[in-house]
């Protein structure tokens, strides 16, 4: 729904939408002068023309490759890492739960989902196969 409301928004403004195309490379007039954009799409490659480029790549490819200076990362080029996503999934917590490695709990545990994830936190094991893995 919501793409629609934006290509809704795109295309009253007079603007028109090209879907599946990529830029691909930039034609220069003059050293800080673009003359086209070169994209790529079904139908091949093209060059378009306009008074104005505004760069939404995300990176800034078309500023860069049209010789805009830019910096990256940090003084030593250190980048901050994207945040990782993951889903676990096919995880039995009953079998994570009475591993012979984790301590089994004095009680049963009413959730057995959370009570895993709190002994793995705790176990020895987990922390020695952390070392283990990070060089
Ligand atoms: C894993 C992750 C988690 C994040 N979490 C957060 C968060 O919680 N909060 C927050 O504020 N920010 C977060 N960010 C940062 C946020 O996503 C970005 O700052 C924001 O999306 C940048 O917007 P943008 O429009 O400049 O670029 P983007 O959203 O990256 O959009 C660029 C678009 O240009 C397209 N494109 C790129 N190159 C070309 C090309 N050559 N030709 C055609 N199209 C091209 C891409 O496909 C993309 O659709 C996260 C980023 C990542 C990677």
């Amino acid at each position: 729904m919501l793409k629609r409301i934006y290509d809704g928004l795109v295309t009253s403004a007079g603007a028109g939408v090209c879907f599946n195309t990529r830029l691909c490379g930039v034609e220069m007039a003059g050293p800080d002068r673009i003359e086209a954009v070169i994209v790529a799409d079904k139908a091949g490659l093209r060059a378009c023309r306009a008074k104005v480029y505004v760069d939404g790549t995300g990176d800034g490819d078309l500023a860069a490759w049209a010789g805009a200076a830019f910096e990256k990362g940090d003084a030593h080029g250190q980048l901050q890492p994207a945040t990782h996503c993951f889903v676990l999934t096919n995880v039995d917590p009953y079998a994570c739960w009475y591993t012979p490695r984790i301590p089994p709990p004095a009680r049963a545990p009413r959730n057995p989902h959370r009570a895993c994830t709190s002994s793995i936190r705790k176990a020895p094991c987990t922390r020695r196969w952390r070392r283990a893995a990070i060089p």
